[in-house]
């Protein structure tokens, strides 16, 4: 038999990424068409012209569902509408004739005069509602159009705004909410934060990036703004050549394919970080990848580039020069959330503390710009824990400012429950979710408080609730988190529930390296159930822990 020999067959040619400096710009799915035909910034124009006055139906679906959320504005979940639905209906059949409204605060700072807009216009125009979200901005809900001129207006008149607070572009840049005010402070990262926001946010060379675009700095010890989870992050070191300066982590996010961040091995100088920052979007910009939207954040290309890869085309390509190599952060050893009452550098207090799950409302926010105004606090933090950070308390008024705030129902010294639990918006209001979440975990706090009075906990177990498979709670860095879903019933129904993702946590004082949360095969818990599984771990932890061990170690 005589044999044939086959033709070697020529290499297939890979499938094009979308990334500009390697196939061009050719737009591959219909987001990159959108953002392609017209800037997503150019949208304001429009909202102020034509669609606040002619109202909702005057807008055209590609500045509705896109271009909108370059200022803020998401559309809101239809009241009523069951998680069963959820994909299933159309935009227009999900969704309500109001917005979501995202108040950006880069660093979470606040002054009390921008808390009391903040708070007047949740009353005058959002039905009362406010969230502190865990990026540190304030959401409100039941934004009409035609009101959002007069709320921009307002907000930035007071040097607040709504841009890029959403969509394709550099969102929030997380700070530490001790900022210029801890006295164990490594660097104050306020003059880089204000830069970066200054020089780039709004700015058309970054309003088109392949997806949304994360970034923290800190130079707080506690390592307080969840580095490891964000696309570009600087977190403070001491070089012990240069002095203080940060260390560059990249390629962070969560979602449904979740990834750390990677440390580059970089020392950034105070100077270099607004350079180093550009560089990397730039990278972001030029090589991310646009055919797929679930591949397109800066994880998936630094996966495949590998940290080496990554640092050598940001210092060849972008910076033109070489970062110096440096330390990586020391464990904390405090807690990130800063609550409770503490000592400031220069002798005052801060008061950290815990609203509901984040929620708070416009009455709530105004109530407490009079407590600060009561004892002469000029200052507030958001943190990226859902909490509030009163600053400049005087030792003398610290109890006194407690229990005020107490009344308030924002606590300096919650319960580890009330601590720890962390929800997103959930089925409320979110048009992706499936199931509900604030106030579960709000009444899982209640009932866990009233059954475990009294039991001693070494730390708090951190609790994070989401209302879908997205991950905008941060279920896979919290002990305990869960997954939003429909679980089956005996008698062939649906009941709310989740799925139980287990022994995740980011750096902080209990562990020494972020570890992300695994399913537990088959364990699910129902939303009603969810306050017994809870208690039943609990009370399980305590009983077979060793010595010292932590529930991350267990
Ligand atoms: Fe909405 Fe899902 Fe994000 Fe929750 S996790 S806010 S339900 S997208």
């Amino acid at each position: 038999m005589t044999q044939t020999t086959r033709a070697p067959r020529a290499a297939r040619k890979p499938k094009p990424e979308g990334q500009w400096k390697v196939d061009g710009r050719e737009p591959l799915n219909p987001n990159e068409v959108f953002k392609q035909a017209d800037d997503g910034l150019n949208v304001r124009a429009r909202i102020e012209e034509i669609y606040s006055r002619e109202g909702f139906d005057s807008i055209d679906p590609n500045d509705l569902h896109g271009r909108f959320r370059w200022w803020g504005l998401y559309t809101q979940r239809k009241p009523g509408i069951d998680g069963g639905k959820t994909g299933s209906l159309s935009d227009a059949e999900l969704e309500d004739k109001y917005f979501m409204m995202r108040v950006r605060l880069d660093g979470g700072a606040l002054t009390r005069e921008q808390l009391r807009v903040l708070g007047q216009i949740s009353a005058d125009f959002a039905r009362d509602s406010a969230d502190v979200t865990d990026r540190q901005n304030i959401q409100y809900h039941w934004i009409r159009v035609e009101d959002v001129p007069e709320i921009w207006r307002r907000l930035e008149a007071a040097g607040l705004d709504t841009v890029e607070a959403c969509g394709d572009v550099p969102r929030v840049v997380l700070g530490s909410p001790l900022a210029g005010v801890a006295a164990d402070e490594i660097i104050d990262p306020t003059p880089v934060i204000e830069q970066i926001k200054r020089e780039f946010i709004g700015s058309p060379e970054f309003s088109n990036l392949p997806r949304k675009y994360k970034t923290a700095i800190t130079g707080h010890p506690s390592l307080d703004v969840v580095h490891e989870i964000n696309d570009c992050a600087f977190v403070g070191v001491v070089h012990p050549e240069l002095g203080p300066g940060y260390d560059l982590w990249v390629g962070g996010a969560l979602s449904v394919v979740p990834f750390l961040g990677k440390r580059l091995g970089a020392f950034v100088t105070e100077e270099q970080v607004p350079e180093v920052w550009k560089g990397v979007t730039s990278i972001f910009r030029d090589y991310g990848y646009r055919r797929l939207r679930n591949r397109a954040r800066l994880k998936f290309l630094v996966q495949d580039w590998g940290p080496e890869k990554f640092r050598a085309v940001l210092q060849d390509e972008y910076l033109g020069y070489e970062l110096a190599d440096g330390p990586a952060p020391a464990r904390s050893a405090t807690p990130g959330d800063h609550v409770g009452v503490h000592r400031q550098k220069d002798g005052r207090f801060y008061i950290g503390v815990a609203p509901r799950v984040g929620r708070v409302s416009g009455q709530k926010l105004l109530a407490l710009a009079d407590v600060m105004a009561k004892y002469g606090s000029d200052r507030l933090r958001t943190t990226p824990h859902q909490k509030l950070v009163l600053l400049d308390i005087e030792e003398a008024d610290v109890e006194n400012a407690v229990a005020d705030l107490e009344a308030l129902d924002l606590q300096a010294r919650p319960s580890a429950f009330r601590r720890s639990t962390v929800a997103c918006t959930g089925i409320e209001y979110c048009k992706l979710a499936i199931v509900e979440t604030k106030q579960t975990a709000s009444d899982t706090i209640d009932e866990l408080e009233r059954r475990l009075d009294g039991v001693e906990l070494p730390q708090p177990i951190s609790l994070h609730i989401n209302g879908c498979p997205n991950s905008c709670a941060r279920i896979q860095t919290a002990d305990i988190g869960l997954k939003g879903q429909l679980l089956p019933t005996d008698d062939g129904g649906q009941r709310p529930g989740y799925q139980v993702h287990l022994g995740g946590g980011l750096t902080d004082d209990t562990r020494a390296e972020a570890e992300l949360g695994r399913t537990v095969r088959g364990l699910k818990v129902y939303a009603d159930d969810l306050a017994d599984y809870v208690e039943r771990l609990v009370r399980r932890f305590l009983a077979q822990r060793t010595d010292n061990e932590t529930f991350a170690e267990w």
